[in-house]
């Protein structure tokens, strides 16, 4: 008799052998109606699954992500039946969940058009409120092969083909349809309520250029309306923010063809990639990490050595020379980091030793993931290494800890979440090591109180590690710092230093950074401040303007004074009406615009307006310059015109 165990721990019994719907139903008539599948020792099913005997088991609903991947995935079966409704010659082929929805290939002998998805929708919105159950039937693969070759299938008779003849092949049917799957499903069609088709594409037959073009239609799934409601309002939103639009509008970078995933940085853009490296220098010095640089063309020796030949040449841009010998750009920095740190001795008195470097960086990444600056193929890494002892980790981490926090909210960036992944099941380093890492990291999150979340076994197979992810104004997520353990490389690269007992040790590497990639990083500051970046950051702070010939002298004077007090003001002499000026360089969202007429000329005064569009008023230079300082110095968070 099956005793189910419920992730609260609460045990229920059960005389006889009982389906998740039926524990659901035990539970409460609102978890019954909520269920969509259930998690029965840790493994997804139907709501139909069948408990023999004692299980851990967990009803999923649609607030839980495995909920949320259940209606996804049913969607994109409840597509397929609607396009073979609408449009009976049409094959099926496969269906997978992505990320935010899911999509299907069909072929068909045309393409399908905008108002072909509209009414693929509705009919799909028609066969949701029939709400149709959803059953399971298990087939004989011949069986399965022939019940879809019965119905003109050939594509998913050609899949199930593939697989081993003794496999059971399960199949859903919903309504008299039925297409192969692994499941689970929802149990009806009822339950999937909120969802849209956003675009089609075309794409090959098992992704081959020789085969035949499908029709790839796209959708997107919630768990209700709201949900879905919010993710529309967002993509809109990133569509207006996206970085690449104001790296035109702003003069910032651009890319071309001839160096793929390389960016071009423009005077504005570089200004801006050097107002953030100064800053993380800044800090740096602080922290008491020293700057260095290594090479970026190095010879494959050091690579085999440090392993990644083996494991991730595929990435790495290879150059040969007259001599034959063979070097990779470097895809990563730590090895070279080694290497400085192995010319000198240490001893135990002389670590923590923390080496950062702008590192730059070049990963041969597929031409079809590159996107703007959040995914290039050369970039330059805010990276450092701190080497050290095994009893030095926890204090290591905890400050590094606070410097993370304290520059994203520099950057205007103050939902950060955390997470801790520890050891994976194949890992290297002795289990000692382990425990006292992951003990080390946790009592350093836990001794600031935070919030932070725990991936079991999700770590590096050389070390634990720290992840912090932002939350951006529009509500979407970013990995961007990370610390992590590594007890592998130092030994793999002969690192050492003399403890305090005479003997040799290995010191532990924690390879950290915080922006990340810094190309990266600046795309997600622009798109998280829709293109008006601080002050601080703003490549242009001031824009000075004459309204006359008559006041050319004093505008020079006012855009030297401010020069010379180290911001960045231009200035715009052009025989133009002002409104003109100001809209462009409002345009610009360049945060200050001062308009001088012959009165703030006499009075040694500007008139000041915000990108915003708010007009300050007259006030003595002295008075703005004061104000500038301030909000600079203070990274915004003392506004000038408060
Ligand atoms: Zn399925
Ligand atoms: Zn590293």
């Amino acid at each position: 008799m099956p005793v189910v165990t419920l992730p609260d721990g609460s045990k229920r019994e059960f005389d006889q052998a009982v389906t998740v719907a039926d524990v659901a139903a035990d539970i409460g008539p609102g978890l019954a109606k909520a269920a969509l599948a259930g998690k029965v020792n840790g493994q997804m099913v139907d709501t139909s699954f069948t408990i023999e005997d004692d299980a851990d088991l967990a009803i999923v609903t649609n607030r839980d992500d495995d909920g949320l991947e259940v209606i996804r995935h049913s969607t994109a079966h409840l597509l397929a039946m609607a396009v073979k409704e609408l449009f009976p010659t049409a094959q099926v082929t496969i269906g997978p969940v992505i990320e935010d929805g899911f999509y299907y290939d069909f072929s068909y002998e045309r393409p399908f058009t905008p108002e072909d998805l509209e009414a693929i929708e509705k009919k799909m919105a028609e066969l949701s409120k029939a709400d149709l159950q959803v059953q399971r039937k298990v087939l004989e693969r011949d069986e399965a092969v022939q019940f879809f070759r019965d119905q003109g299938e050939e594509y998913k008779a050609e899949i199930i083909e593939s697989i081993p003849g003794d496999e059971d092949i399960g199949l859903y049917e919903q309504g008299g349809w039925a297409d192969l799957c692994r499941g689970p499903h929802v149990p009806s069609t009822g339950h999937l309520k909120a969802f849209k088709l956003m675009k089609v594409a075309g794409a090959y037959w098992r992704g081959d250029s020789n085969n035949e073009m499908l029709q790839r239609v796209y959708g997107t799934a919630w768990s209700d309306k709201k949900a879905l409601k919010a993710y529309l309002h967002r993509l809109e939103e990133a569509e207006k923010r996206d970085h690449r639009k104001f790296g035109k509008t702003l003069d910032l970078f651009h890319f071309q063809e001839e160096a793929p995933g390389m960016v071009f940085w423009h005077p504005n853009g570089w200004t801006l990639n050097r107002t953030v490296r100064e800053y993380i220098r800044e800090r740096l010095r602080e922290n008491d990490y020293k700057e260095i640089n290594t090479p970026q063309v190095v010879d494959r020796t050091l690579w085999e050595k440090s392993g990644h030949w083996d494991k991730y040449r595929e990435n790495m841009f290879t150059v040969g020379d007259e001599e034959n010998r063979v070097y990779a750009v470097k895809p990563m920095n730590c090895p070279c980091h080694v290497q400085v740190y192995n010319r000198t001795l240490h001893s135990y008195r002389d670590l923590p030793l923390r080496l950062a470097e702008f590192g730059s960086c070049h990963r041969n990444e597929a031409s079809g993931t590159l996107h703007g600056l959040m995914r290039v193929r050369g970039f330059v890494q805010d990276d450092a290494h701190i080497f050290c002892t095994e009893d030095q980790i926890q204090s290591e981490v905890s400050n590094f800890i606070d410097m993370v926090f304290s520059v994203y909210e520099d950057f205007g960036f103050t939902d950060v979440m955390t997470k801790l992944s520890t050891r994976p099941e194949k890992r290297v380093g002795d289990e000692a090591l382990w425990d006292k890492a992951e003990q080390g990291l946790k009592n350093a999150l836990e001794a600031k109180g935070m919030e932070w979340e725990l991936n079991e076994g999700d770590g590096a197979f050389y070390g634990p590690k720290i992840d912090f992810d932002l939350r951006d104004s529009i509500g979407r997520v970013w990995q961007l710092g990370t610390v992590q353990l590594d007890f592998s490389m130092p030994e793999r690269l002969e690192a050492t230093y003399i403890g305090e007992d005479g003997n040799k040790h290995t010191p532990v590497m924690l390879h950290r950074a915080i922006l990340g990639s810094i190309e990266r990083f600046i795309g997600i500051l622009l798109e998280h401040h829709a293109g008006s970046l601080p002050t601080w950051l703003a490549p242009e702070q001031v824009m000075v303007m004459n309204i006359t010939d008559n006041q050319a002298d004093y505008v020079r004077s006012v855009r030297d004074s401010l020069i010379k007090q180290g911001f960045r003001a231009e200035m715009d002499l052009r025989n133009e009406k002002i409104g003109f000026k100001i809209r462009e360089h409002t345009m610009k969202r360049i945060p200050y615009l001062l308009v001088v007429g012959d009165r703030e000329a006499e009075n040694n005064a500007v008139a000041v307006r915000t990108r915003a569009g708010k007009d300050l008023g007259s006030m003595p230079l002295e008075q703005f310059i004061e104000g500038l300082a301030t909000e600079v110095a203070s990274r915004g968070r003392t506004i000038l015109e408060d």
